[in-house]
């Protein structure tokens, strides 16, 4: 008899999953979404990069599943005719400080099996390929491409529907409970037994963890990243991306240009504290999210760390101008005029320790029949067939 089999959370990481076991006929599949749609937080605002591999620790997850996952995901995309536009990156060194980070940035991406990488140290060739880019060196990733995360989202829950999974929107998982060597899953309106759960919750992954008994470490920090839209008439100054060179002590990559695949080009995203897990601007508060971070033992080390970074992000977000500056640097013909108002937001999933350290790679630990997915920030859009696949190979199938 087919194993039955559930996931918790529609974005995705969790309809990769469904899609992977469905296409290895492991089991019968239902999958849990508490919105009324698909890809309704991280997966549908984020900055749509398809990542090449070129920040990770060599041999980390990240690095192996963002370089197989890209690949996977560019089949996918051109399979089922998604957009998908190889747009290419270039990581900017502004001054010669940053040169020894850059070098750093080329040798990961290097050891990481990056394609096509090029070192590029004179302007002449900078500006061959961003003519409105200033710098003293670079990074190019041509491969480095853009993509509708929410279209592929829905694509692949059509692949597990007309695989005969089934995805229910609008059930929040509110109990788990493991009963022998099953999983008894519970919404407000019906009740499951499981062979196995897998939880793919992204910002709720460590509530979903506590539902079950988990230790609640690693808690997710909620940080939100803004996006400032560039005004389409001189949406010319970008041609693909240009990218900062990334401050090594955190772990998201700096403000950054990006054509998106429908030709808008953004600006950002920034990294602030969100004071809400879904909280998507400085009026979405949450009393018990912040009140939880607040009080979680490795807050004051965080804060001793990052005040300064924290007070730089915090203050760019509320005044436009010293966003403009940071925006600048990069293109020194931009105008603050060419920034538009904020037109989007996406809240990071970023995974915390009782240390006060943040999580560099995904981690996933198993509780019983329960598989949980605990840290899955970026690039985990760009890596989800891969996660999926690592997720089925090393926790279902050698259970099974
Ligand atoms: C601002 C920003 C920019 C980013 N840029 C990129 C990028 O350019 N490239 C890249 O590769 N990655 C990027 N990322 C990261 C990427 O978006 C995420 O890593 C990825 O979307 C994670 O997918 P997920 O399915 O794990 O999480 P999510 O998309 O957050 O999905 C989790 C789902 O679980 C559901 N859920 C939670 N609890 C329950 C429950 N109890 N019951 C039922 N359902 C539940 C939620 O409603 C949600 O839909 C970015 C992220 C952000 C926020």
């Amino acid at each position: 008899m087919d194993e039955r089999i559930g996931i918790i959370g529609g974005g995705i990481v969790g309809i990769a999953v469904a899609r992977s076991l469905l296409e290895r006929h492991l089991g019968d599949i239902t999958v849990f979404e508490k919105e009324t749609r698909l890809a309704a937080h991280q997966t549908g605002h984020n900055s749509g990069v398809v990542h090449a591999g070129l920040y990770y620790a060599a041999g980390s997850l990240k690095a192996r599943l963002c370089v197989s996952g890209r690949a996977s995901l560019r089949d996918y995309c051109l399979e089922k005719n998604l957009p998908y536009r190889e747009v290419g990156k270039l990581v900017v060194a502004v001054d010669e400080s940053e040169l020894p980070a850059l070098a750093g940035i080329e040798k990961r991406a290097r050891a990481n099996g990056v394609p096509d990488l090029s070192g590029i140290n004179d302007a002449g060739r900078l500006r061959e390929i961003e003519p409105h880019a200033a710098g003293v060196a670079a990074v190019h990733s041509p491969h480095t491409a853009v993509v509708d995360f929410a279209a592929i989202t829905e694509a692949m829950a059509q692949d597990v529907r007309a695989a005969g999974g089934t995805v229910l929107l609008g059930q929040e998982v509110v109990g788990i409970a493991v009963v022998g060597a099953k999983v008894r899953v519970r919404t407000a309106v019906s009740e499951h037994v499981f062979d196995r759960l897998i939880v793919c919750a992204g910002l709720q992954s460590d509530v979903v963890a506590r539902l079950l008994g988990a230790d609640p470490a690693p808690k997710i920090l909620p940080f939100r990243g803004e996006y400032w839209s560039l005004n389409p008439e001189r949406n010319s100054l970008v041609n693909g991306m240009i990218y900062p060179v990334p401050d090594p002590r955190f772990p998201f990559l700096g403000v950054h240009f990006t054509r998106g695949v429908y030709d808008d080009v953004h600006v950002g995203p920034n990294a602030v504290p969100a004071l809400a897990r879904e909280g998507y601007g400085w009026s979405s508060v949450s009393a018990k999210d912040t009140w939880e971070s607040l009080r979680w033992p490795g807050a004051g080390a965080l804060a001793k760390k990052h005040w300064r970074m924290g007070v730089e992000e915090i203050s760019a977000s509320l005044v436009k101008a010293i966003y403009f500056h940071k925006a600048r640097r990069f293109i020194p013909e931009l105008e603050m005029s060419d920034l538009t108002a904020k037109t989007a937001s996406g809240v990071r999933a970023q995974a915390w320790g009782r240390d006060g350290a943040l999580l560099d790679d995904f981690a996933v630990e198993q509780v019983g029949p329960v598989t949980l997915l605990r840290n899955a920030p970026s690039p985990a859009a760009t890596s989800c067939m891969a996660i999926a696949d690592h997720l089925v190979e090393n926790y279902v199938q050698v259970r099974a």
